[in-house]
């Protein structure tokens, strides 16, 4: 270190002792950091100069990076040489000396454009990096020389500053880690709080009106937590304006950006927020040594408490608890312990924030409910009182409550919320209602879900037609089995109904939300063109820097689509059609419209139209404010609309489905029920496949609905829209087409493959009627091939041109219904497809038969339809009919079989009109108890026999294994389909007629045989 010796600097010392005159005489302390310094407006010039108290023995560094150092000089107190010191590098380091030292630092700081700092004639905020800045707490004293009718503020013991001339003097006898520094040609006002408080409020001229409101709000503020904490640690409490958007506080005030102070809810959030802070984080600051609780603290006791008193504040939680789900993931979870603060590079701090803040604050609402209101009221006192104008650590604060908490022992509740980074998650599993004579008991398993059980206590809500009964359920290990007595029979209970503590949720308790698409770690953003990109490009710069994929809607798989968080930006494009159809949005203005990505329910789809870039760039760098809404629309940068998606409020369970019914005088007759259908335009008659009561109403509607209409057509589900041409030859032909040849050419089994003698009535009245049959259904294997991979992209490019490109997955309950399916079938074993195959082929299924009927009416002006679907397509809620609405305007009804042991609690959903019948079954066709096998040779299939079955009477007419067989009853059989077709008239047969193909050495015979069909003596029986 060179050591030379300057005389210029002995001037600005000087400066330092004349100023000290204007310190306030009460000072009982003595200020270990002076620092003075003046301003050059003009060129946003700071000209200071520090002088530090370094004790014996001490170490000193500080941080004067983006400072220009003019002078720095160390004084020992046995010398009275004065030595000045230069470093390059943005540290001054003074060695430990056996006796205290001084150091004197001035320099010269250049306000820049890019800094939260401003030095101008208007106004002045100094917030970080304007002052040679020790790594300790020091005790502060600060005097700056003020341009003319500037009013100034610090941390200080009072308000306005000693003031001397035009310098004045701030100094607080509290020990800080930074100051700050505002001054401005402010228009200042005051109330009184009480005997020696006042709050004052520092604003600028133009914003005057609202120095009143604020004044009250603060003093309100300061009242009540003096009452739930203690006594406000400082001398006064000012509310001060800045010309940069900031919302920090600081000890004795609060520095928000003026135009934050203009939004009409600060009052009621943040400066409430801010002021708790004064207790919390200020006079008793945050040892960082074990995490910061503050800011879960305040949240707590501002934020929470501000909508609990407006009765909302299980919805706070709520709201809490998913802004954490959506932002923090395995990838980015710190343990709360190791929160300080959220930093500022985004999205990490976004996920620092949800630890910091909302897990924060769950924790301090856990641990209030758990020791009741008064032991945590007092707790949250006594270590206030104990370490006001000091440090505390999370430790500091358990061992406060500790003392409060009855000898229940509250390490382990803090070390599990403190150190782990996964969040509690459970359900009910074996639950049971039992009728006891001391009343009833509901009984369940609670198993918790996470690798280590929590120690929690979980509110339970019970309910009975007439009242709800509380409980709460301590569990703190994997399973735990409860037993809840109740004076009544219960209907529903559900866990945790309030959001009281941070867990996962189950989906129904999800909302899509714009969080969710803002916390996402896998986001693809789809332009409709590439002439669209600039009304897009605001928001898309913003959202650019977080691994944000954007691809053109002409370059996109339908497999992109599945397993992303999708930003849908423009609504005229294919990504769009496919999944939600025709989506509207209000033509002007900015619309931000959540969803769940229909093809996983891990996802959601952002739909976003703008009808112009200034729409865009009036509102982008806004949006990640409003993550927890779900649909925002914005009219020149104002919000004109938002809403918060519903969503269930706890684990809800079910024990008994609400019992429905309705008046009997309003059933109606089958002859009133066929009147009012005979007027719609298409009427559906849903059916369960095998059902022969659904079928049979199907003939009886379509026999009496002919009569009434002359210009009836019947749409089924069962044939394919390539089959028209043989169902036209069938039913509106000359005669000539036999029902066997029907089968054939329709493909009846290929496509279908129910029993046909569901629809042999309905088919011989459609001919004798002539009334036309229409297959609307389209190619199986269109279907199967997007069911088993999952998307479109394998389809040849013929068959995905063939589909509708306009498919709605996102109608109310369509795909939580088809993945209910989907799970069944999976867990039955039936099937192999993905999730989001399922639910596509079934989207497409149902458009497909949407856009059939709609082409048959429109090609048909004068006639009606009667459509047979199985009940699940024909659901007025997510079937066939809104598809068909979307199409075209038209008057539907919807009418469906109940069967007795199916109860349908949301019938009005499904159907229109509903009809009670008994089960019938088919009569059984006899079997030949022969194994079949297909085969193909030389292009040519046949069906060989493989084996028998041990009650056939087959062998002993001769027939052996390996046999082709060629012809059944007279029937030539050389497919699968053909033995189907062969065996429909078998009914009541006692014998037939078969004629095999058998090969013997090298010659092959055709045999005759006659089977036995009456079915042999089942062994061990009696007859
Ligand atoms: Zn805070």
């Amino acid at each position: 270190m060179k050591l030379i010796t300057i005389p210029f600097f002995l001037l600005t010392l000087l400066f330092i002792v004349e100023t000290q005159a204007a310190t306030p005489a009460q000072l009982e302390w003595q200020a270990d950091y002076q620092l003075a310094v003046s301003f050059d407006c003009e060129r946003g010039l700071l000209t200071g100069t520090s002088r530090i108290e370094v004790k014996a023995g001490e170490t000193l560094a500080l941080d004067s990076s983006g400072l220009t150092i003019t002078g720095i000089l160390l004084k020992r107190q046995d010398t009275t040489a004065m030595e000045g010191t230069f470093t390059s590098g943005t540290t001054i380091i003074v060695d430990a000396n056996p006796k205290p030292q001084e150091l004197f630092v001035s320099y010269t700081y250049q306000a820049g454009a890019n800094d939260q700092n401003l030095i101008t004639s208007d106004a002045i905020t100094l917030l970080s990096g304007w002052y040679p800045k020790p790594k300790r707490k020091m005790h502060y004293q600060l005097s700056a020389s003020l341009p003319e009718g500037f009013t100034a503020i610090s941390e200080s013991e009072t308000f306005p500053l000693a003031r001397k001339g035009n310098i004045v003097t701030a100094a607080l006898h509290q020990p800080l880690s930074s100051i700050h520094f505002a001054a401005a040609r402010y228009d200042t006002a005051q109330i009184t709080v009480r005997n020696n408080l006042r709050v004052h409020t520092l604003f600028f001229p133009e914003d005057r009106a609202l120095a009143n409101d604020y004044l009250k709000k603060a003093r309100g503020y300061i009242i009540r937590y003096e009452k739930e904490i203690g006594p406000y640690p400082y001398g006064y409490y000012a509310v001060v304006a800045n010309r940069n958007p900031t919302g920090l506080g600081m000890p004795t005030f609060t520095l928000l950006g003026q135009a934050v102070l203009r939004l009409p809810f600060i009052k009621d959030t943040s400066l409430g927020h801010e002021i708790i802070h004064s207790w919390f984080g200020n006079s008793v600051d945050v040892d960082p040594s074990q995490g910061n609780w503050c800011e879960g603290l305040t949240s707590y006791l501002a934020d929470h408490a501000f909508r609990t008193d407006e009765g909302e504040g299980a919805a706070y939680r709520k709201e809490a608890i998913l802004n954490y789900l959506s932002y923090v993931h395995e990838t980015n979870v710190i343990p709360l312990s190791d929160f300080i603060d959220a930093g500022h590079s985004q999205p990490e701090a976004l996920a620092r924030r949800a630890v910091g803040y909302s897990r924060g604050m769950m924790l301090f609402h856990e641990l209030h409910e758990r020791l009741g209101h008064a032991h945590f009221m007092n707790g949250l006192r006594a270590f206030y009182a104990q370490h006001q104008h000091g440090s505390a650590t999370w430790n500091d604060l358990r061992l406060a409550f500790a003392e409060r908490s009855h000898g229940v022992d509250l390490s382990q509740f803090f070390t599990e919320r403190l150190q782990r980074t996964d969040i509690p998650a459970f359900h009910a599993e074996q639950i049971e209602v039992l009728t006891r004579p001391t009343g009833n008991l509901l009984t369940f398993t609670l198993v918790q879900e996470t690798e280590k059980p929590y120690s929690l206590s979980i509110p339970v809500v019970v309910s009975t037609p007439n009242s709800t009964y509380p409980f709460t359920v301590t569990s703190d290990k994997e399973r735990t089995e409860v037993e809840l007595q109740l004076p009544e029979r219960p209907l529903a209970f559900t866990l945790d109904p309030d959001s009281a503590l941070l867990r996962r949720l189950d989906p129904p308790e999800r909302p899509a939300i714009w969080s969710d698409f803002l916390g996402s770690e896998r986001r693809l953003a789809i332009l409709a063109s590439r002439q669209d990109e600039p009304i897009f490009h605001p928001l898309l710069e913003i959202l650019r820097n977080n691994n944000l994929q954007v691809k053109y809607d002409d370059e996109v798989k339908n497999s992109d689509l599945r397993d992303a968080d999708l930003l849908l930006l423009g609504l005229n494009q294919q990504s769009v059609r496919t999944l939600f159809a025709s989506p509207s949005h209000p033509k002007k203005g900015f619309t931000l419209d959540v969803r769940r990505n229909p093809l996983t329910s891990q996802h959601v789809a952002i739909l976003v139209s703008s009808s112009s870039t200034a729409e865009t760039a009036a509102v982008a760098n806004r949006l990640s404010h409003y993550g927890k809404y779900g649909f925002l629309h914005f009219s020149q940068g104002r919000l004109t609309e938002k809403r918060i998606p519903e969503s269930k409020n706890g684990v809800h369970i079910v024990l008994e489905e609400p019992i429905f019914g309705g008046a009997t005088s309003q059933l109606g007759s089958f002859e009133k029920i066929v009147r009012e259908l005979a007027e719609k335009d298409v009427i559906y008659i849903g059916e369960n496949h095998t059902s022969v009561s659904d079928h049979l109403l199907q003939l009886r509607l379509i026999e009496v609905l002919s009569a009434r209409i002359p210009s009836l057509a019947i749409g089924m589900e069962m044939f394919p829209a390539t089959s028209q041409q043989a169902l036209d030859e069938y039913v509106l032909g000359k005669g000539f087409m036999t029902e066997k040849d029907f089968l054939k050419a329709s493909r009846y089994f290929e496509v279908w493959q129910y029993d046909y003698r569901y629809f042999r009535e309905i088919f011989s009245l459609a001919k004798t009627k002539k009334i036309p049959v229409i297959g609307l259904n389209l190619e199986r294997d269109i279907v199967s091939t997007v069911y088993r991979t999952g998307g479109t992209d394998e389809l040849s490019a013929a068959d995905r041109k063939s589909l509708p490109p306009e498919r709605d997955l996102d109608l109310p309950g369509y795909s939580d219904r088809l993945l209910a399916v989907h799970s069944m079938h999976e867990q039955g074993g039936h099937g192999s497809g993905i999730v989001s195959g399922f639910i596509q082929a079934q989207a497409i299924w149902d458009e497909t038969m949407a856009e059939n009927i709609v082409k048959y009416l429109r090609q048909h002006s004068d006639r009606k339809m009667v459509v047979l679907a199985g009940n699940g397509h024909t659901r007025k809620d997510s079937g066939i009919p809104p598809r068909v609405a979307r199409r075209m305007k038209i008057d539907q009804g919807v009418v469906l079989n109940v069967a007795a042991d199916q109860p349908t609690t949301d019938i009005a959903d499904i159907a229109d009109y509903f009809f009670f019948s008994s089960s019938i079954k088919l009569e059984e066709l006899p079997k030949m108890g022969v194994m079949l096998e297909e085969h193909v040779k030389n292009d040519q299939p046949y069906v060989e026999i493989t084996d028998f079955s041990p009650t056939s009477k087959a062998p002993e007419a001769g027939l052996k294994k390996g046999d082709v067989l060629r012809n059944i009853a007279g029937f030539p059989v050389s497919d699968m389909v053909d033995v189907r077709i062969a065996m429909l008239d078998m009914a009541g047969a006692k014998t037939v007629n078969i004629q095999v193909e058998r090969k013997q050495a090298s010659s092959t015979h055709h045999l005759d045989f006659t089977i036995d069909l009456t079915p042999s003596q089942p062994p061990g029986q009696h007859p």
